[in-house]
């Protein structure tokens, strides 16, 4: 691995890949072919060929200001045609189980809450915005690669993100009340957030490794590797459906 001490290497036309936790990305990492390693702050970038496709890669760490502040540093450092946000997550609602996977419309912050002074739940003040999009041409992509790996064992909905691991049906059930989401994690809107703002379309996977209710203390370790594995596995058959870069 060749490192790069200070920024400015952007280049265009990369993949951008964004993960909270080591494992959801390690695969990946594992996959990539001439990597060049460069640490932005606390943020440390790999770039390289990922099934023939100029990738960047980074672990955020969990939650959202680590998270956006990732994808901003990597939207301006490295200029991504697109960027996806992949990893585990928890089930939103009881139509998705663990192993299950969540390829998201849209993203929501369910923790923003400014309906003291009136605004709806989850409103972004100066964005103006509850919904944070997802690119629908790489979300119907990602879909059809996710059929590949777990056949119908995949929906599409919103998913919602906050700075807490929900471990408690009532918390997940009053969030899925506001925003019917299908999954709920941490990191998310916040890069569908930092992409609005840096107009870099973007995408988010999540495999599900807890229920998001009183077993996810004990759910989460035992299946996150796994789940993490499935989500990383369709990003192979993702970068492989596009064409590759020269
Ligand atoms: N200190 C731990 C924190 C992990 S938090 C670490 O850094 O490894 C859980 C992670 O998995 C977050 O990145 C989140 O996006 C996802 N996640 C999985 N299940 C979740 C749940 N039930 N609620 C919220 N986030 C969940």
């Amino acid at each position: 691995m060749i490192w790069y001490d200070s920024p400015g290497k952007g280049g265009g036309y990369l993949v951008g890949l964004i993960s909270a936790m080591p494992v959801e990305i390690q695969l990946l990492q594992e996959a990539m072919t001439s990597p060049v390693a460069q640490k932005i702050g606390m943020d440390i970038f790999i770039s390289g060929k990922l099934y023939d496709q100029d990738a960047v890669l980074a672990v955020c760490g969990a939650g959202k200001v680590n998270a956006a502040l990732c994808a901003w540093s990597m939207i301006q450092n490295y200029h991504p045609r697109w960027i996806l946000n992949l990893g585990v997550a928890g089930a939103g609602d009881d139509t998705v189980d663990i192993g299950d996977l969540v390829v998201a419309t849209d993203t929501v912050q369910h923790d923003m809450d400014t309906t003291g002074v009136g605004d709806p739940i989850g409103y972004v003040s100066k964005v103006g915005l509850v919904q944070f999009p997802c690119d629908p041409t790489l979300r119907d992509q990602l879909l059809s690669a996710a059929r590949q790996v777990v056949g119908e064992r995949v929906q599409v909905g919103t998913i919602a993100t906050g700075d807490q691991f929900i471990s408690d049906a009532a918390v997940k059930e009053t969030i899925h009340s506001r925003f019917q989401s299908k999954a709920v994690e941490m990191e998310g809107a916040a890069v569908a957030h930092a992409c609005y703002m840096g107009e870099t379309p973007c995408g988010v996977l999540r495999a599900i490794s807890d229920n998001a209710n009183g077993d996810s203390p004990k759910d989460f370790p035992a299946f996150a590797a796994d789940a993490a594995r499935i989500s990383q596995q369709v990003i192979e058959h993702l970068l492989t459906m596009q064409e590759a870069t020269p």
